[in-house]
């Protein structure tokens, strides 16, 4: 969904899937030194899979997972699509949710069949003053594979611990070498639990990690990595990004994103690959070798 009057940059770029929306960011892209990403959706595929399923005493695997999934259905996160295959995989009843509420950088909860249901991340649960200590060795273990841990209330008794993955792109490891091998220093946000991205983080071969973000906190996170006098470009695709790639150096939204991201952004990787950022900056740098 790019205007086509406002991309610019040329031929050369666009051969390589990268669309220069600003003049500008042309020569700003060859001083970039610090490349952030977002995780889900750019290191990521942002498709992520049910994988884990643990109930605590006195729950069932099957009425949880209907009950998670009836108030998932009314969420639009990825996290959600997840759930509800899974649970129409298993040929149960997604029901109709009432009074849904969605905490965005927390989780959601509604009414299913009259039983309260909560579902999100642990900082969700402590808010709802539930302890998830009972999956503190699930929630270390599912962490460390790259899974995002997510928990389940159910009237208030804390009722399973679920995992989603969702599986790298198949070229965001080259990329992120690419990049540090040019002397580029990569470092990525996310909303998703810390040992998690940790876990993504290291299999990509990124040293620098800040999880746990809320929406709201991604720029400030950005600022915070560039520190003084250095040149960042910012790398994402969510809606949720769209202030981050405003306030960076240089915007690099994934072209397979969201519109919101594509228009706050100067560049754009038409192909939705990490490995475009390797090319845009290889791009800017030689023609600004040109100019000079
Ligand atoms: P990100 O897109 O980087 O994962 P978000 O702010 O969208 O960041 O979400 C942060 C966390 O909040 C998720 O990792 C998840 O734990 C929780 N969460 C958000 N939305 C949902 C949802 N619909 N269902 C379950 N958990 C959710
Ligand atoms: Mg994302």
């Amino acid at each position: 969904a790019v205007p086509v009057s406002i991309v610019v940059g040329g031929g050369r770029a666009a051969e390589f899937g990268v669309l220069f929306r600003k003049g500008e960011a042309l020569q700003t892209l060859s001083g970039i030194d610090l490349v952030v990403v977002d995780k889900t959706g750019t290191v990521t595929k942002g498709r992520p899979e049910l994988t884990d399923l643990i109930v605590a005493g006195g729950f069932a695997e099957d009425d949880v997972l209907a009950a998670v999934a009836s108030v998932e259905n009314r969420s639009e996160h990825p996290i959600a699509e997840a759930i509800v295959k899974a649970a129409e995989a298993r040929g149960l009843v997604v029901a109709e949710a009432e009074t849904f509420e969605s905490v965005t950088g927390y989780g959601i909860s509604a009414n299913v069949n009259g039983r309260t249901v909560a579902v999100g991340a642990d900082r969700f649960m402590e808010k709802l003053r539930l302890s998830v200590d009972a999956f503190a060795d699930a929630a270390e273990r599912l962490g460390n594979e790259g899974k995002t841990p997510l928990y389940a209330a159910i009237d208030g008794r804390l009722a399973a611990i679920i995992a989603v993955a969702d599986p790298l792109k198949p070229s965001s490891a080259a990329a992120i070498r690419a990049l540090q091998a040019q002397g580029i220093e990569v470092a990525m946000v996310t909303g998703d639990n810390f040992r998690t991205a940790q876990a993504i983080a290291a299999h990509v071969g990124i040293r620098k990690v800040v999880a746990e973000v809320l929406p709201e906190g991604k720029v400030a996170a950005i600022h915070d990595l560039r520190g003084n006098g250095r040149k960042l470009a910012f790398v994402g695709d969510g809606i949720n990004d769209a202030p981050a790639l405003a306030q960076a150096d240089i915007g690099i939204a994934i072209g397979t994103g969201t519109d919101v991201a594509i228009e706050s952004a100067d560049v754009v990787l038409v192909g939705g690959e990490l490995t475009g950022v390797v090319s845009a900056i290889a791009i800017s740098r030689a023609t600004m070798k040109n100019i000079r």
